[in-house]
């Protein structure tokens, strides 16, 4: 992205850093910023084509699901004319970079950011695509064993810490981000000799990565556990649609619930996604289950079924 880029960002704007981090270090760069936010998939081809937007910026899955509507309105990758997408808020492989850029006719980049550390522009991919250059002149990377804490040589994958060098209102010494990936520390076919780090394999915690947005477990459970009919069995079924996550919580209910009729049970039902809803966020269904059919174990209860190990 250079000065008098149209930058699409169609981040969710908000609490989400996505959306006006990005805006705001586009504008600074001087690039113009169409604030489309997510969603409104009609609205977002039309601006793309009608303010002839160079760059994009959104989450993998939802870059995907623009090049399939795309697509399915008779475009072709040469009519949209974007030069390159920043994609990141949740994981994705290079198989899903490949259809992404097929299908919108642009580079598929990926950028990582946290938050806590100022959101997105932590790291970024050149058009190497061979991993994320670092920001070193305001973040110092390291890669420690989650166990031992110690630091791993580049290379090796462990959990990865930042040390923020720039930052004056909430200095951060060795943050722990829970993502795990490995350092690479030799130089850049595109020529800049900055660290890289490879894409996160996976989280040292039990966070969930839903549509972008973080998910721990426990504020699920903290919701089902407030409500006197459910039982303390339930399980979490996370699983890719198309290419959206979508989220099941299978939560076991008393005898006397299913004693009640359709509509109360559907009240019932909807009234525990408005909670769930009103916590996290995201949309997740509910699903009710009849008492000691969630499967029970012996040791560490398995809460959290993740099937899109596929992606
Ligand atoms: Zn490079």
């Amino acid at each position: 992205m250079t000065p008098g880029d149209l930058l699409q960002n169609a981040f969710g704007y908000g609490l989400f850093t996505g959306g006006l981090g990005l805006h705001l270090g586009a504008e600074r760069l001087g690039c113009t910023v169409v604030p489309i936010s997510g969603g409104n998939t009609e609205r977002q081809l039309k601006i793309m084509r009608d303010f002839r937007a160079s760059v994009l910026s959104c989450t993998p899955s939802y870059a995907m699901y623009l090049a399939d509507a795309a697509r399915d309105r008779g475009l072709r990758p040469e009519d949209i004319p974007l030069r390159v997408g920043f994609h990141g808020a949740e994981p994705w492989t290079n198989e899903l970079r490949a259809q992404i850029e097929a299908g919108l006719g642009a580079h598929a980049l990926d950028i990582y950011g946290l938050s806590e550390m100022g959101g997105p522009g932590v790291a970024y991919e050149c058009l190497c695509k061979a991993g994320m250059h670092i920001n070193e002149d305001h973040y110092l990377a390291e890669v420690i064993d989650p166990h031992s804490l110690r630091p791993l040589p580049h290379g090796e994958v462990g959990e990865l810490v930042f040390t923020t060098l720039s930052r004056e209102a909430q200095p951060l010494i060795r943050y722990r981000t829970r993502d795990l990936c490995a350092l690479i520390a030799e130089p850049c076919a595109c020529g800049r000799t900055s660290l890289r780090m490879t894409k996160p394999i996976g989280r040292s915690d039990d966070m969930l990565i839903i549509r972008g947005v973080n998910v721990f477990p426990s504020q699920i459970e903290e919701v089902l556990m407030s409500i006197p009919a459910i039982e303390p069995h339930y399980q979490i079924v996370v699983d890719r649609k198309g290419y959206l996550d979508v989220i099941e919580v299978w939560v076991e209910v008393g005898e006397d619930i299913f004693a009640e009729t359709m509509g109360d049970l559907e009240r019932f039902q909807k009234g525990v996604q408005a909670q769930i809803y009103n916590v996290l966020n995201i949309q997740a269904a509910v699903k009710l289950k009849e008492p000691r059919t969630i499967q029970r174990s012996e040791g560490k209860a398995v809460r959290v079924i993740d099937k899109r190990t596929a992606l």
